[in-house]
């Protein structure tokens, strides 16, 4: 059974800035582990649920934005045991290995020492990790170089938009997905550029029409407002069911998907 942890439900600079929520990134365990935007807190929250960083197979980063890698380095030096054993696999936006404009890179040398893979992953890319075929999806974002992470597991198809505009192209490769996670920064009506509101987010999640729509990558305006509310909005204008994503929240999926609250 493929199960989710969110290490983090925070995103944005001043949600990030004073850890209003985490923002240690997705945990996603499917025969293969991989932890995806490991953000700061990433290690913190692992502790805090019982997840050893060296068991971790892969580190996944959607671009080069602080809330999603700067727990990368820390998380790569537990995959190769403290630096002791070549090993683990980083699949990362250009931005993060090569640097792009203003945005990176974010991987020292030594870092990419000690892995045994690093691939570069770019819209409409895909690899494999262990048997596991992840897909680069597109994004609209400030950092333009950001993918976004489809994953083909044996429970259906999970799709990490991360941070973008409302984008018809965005939405049309989410397509077939079981669960989508939305990064939902804005409330409703306090749209800003590259970024998705709630209404924006309700168009996106009309396009794909998921089996369950998550939200997270919360910011400190969306929190004030309520993110239940926003849930319940999307969830009604719809018909998807939706969920306002919680800290140390994990999903498990089979025949149904399973939500629990706290906890793994
Ligand atoms: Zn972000
Ligand atoms: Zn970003």
């Amino acid at each position: 059974m493929t199960k989710l942890v969110f290490l983090g439900t925070g995103g944005g600079r001043f949600s990030t800035i004073y850890q209003i929520r985490a923002t240690g990134g997705l945990y996603l365990m499917d025969g293969v582990n991989m932890h995806i935007d490991p953000g700061p807190s990433a290690a913190h929250q692992m502790h805090c649920v019982d997840l050893d960083p060296a068991k971790t197979d892969a580190v996944l980063v959607s671009h080069c934005h602080p809330d999603h890698y700067t727990d990368a380095e820390v998380m790569i030096e537990g995959m190769s045991r403290g630096g002791l054993k070549k090993r683990g696999t980083l699949l990362a936006s250009r931005s993060v290995l090569e640097g792009s404009q203003l945005h990176g890179p974010a991987i020292s040398n030594y870092h990419r020492s000690l892995l045994d893979r690093i691939e570069m992953a770019s819209p409409g890319g895909s690899t494999e990790i262990d048997g596991v075929k992840v897909r680069f999806t597109s994004t609209r974002h400030s950092d333009p170089t950001g993918v976004g992470f489809s994953i083909e597991t044996r429970d259906g198809l999970v799709s990490y938009v991360s941070d973008t505009e409302l984008d018809e192209r965005v939405a049309r490769e989410q397509e077939g997905s079981r669960l989508l996670i939305l990064p939902l920064t804005r409330p409703w009506g306090a749209r800003i550029p590259n970024h998705l509101c709630t209404e924006d987010a309700l168009e996106f999640v009309k396009a794909v029409k998921p089996e369950m729509a998550i939200l997270t990558h919360f910011g400190a305006k969306l929190i004030h407002a309520g993110a239940e509310k926003q849930a319940s909005m999307i969830e009604k204008g719809t018909g998807v069911r939706t969920v306002a994503a919680h800290d140390l929240m994990s999903v498990q999926l089979g025949k149904v998907i399973r939500i629990h609250r706290s906890g793994s």
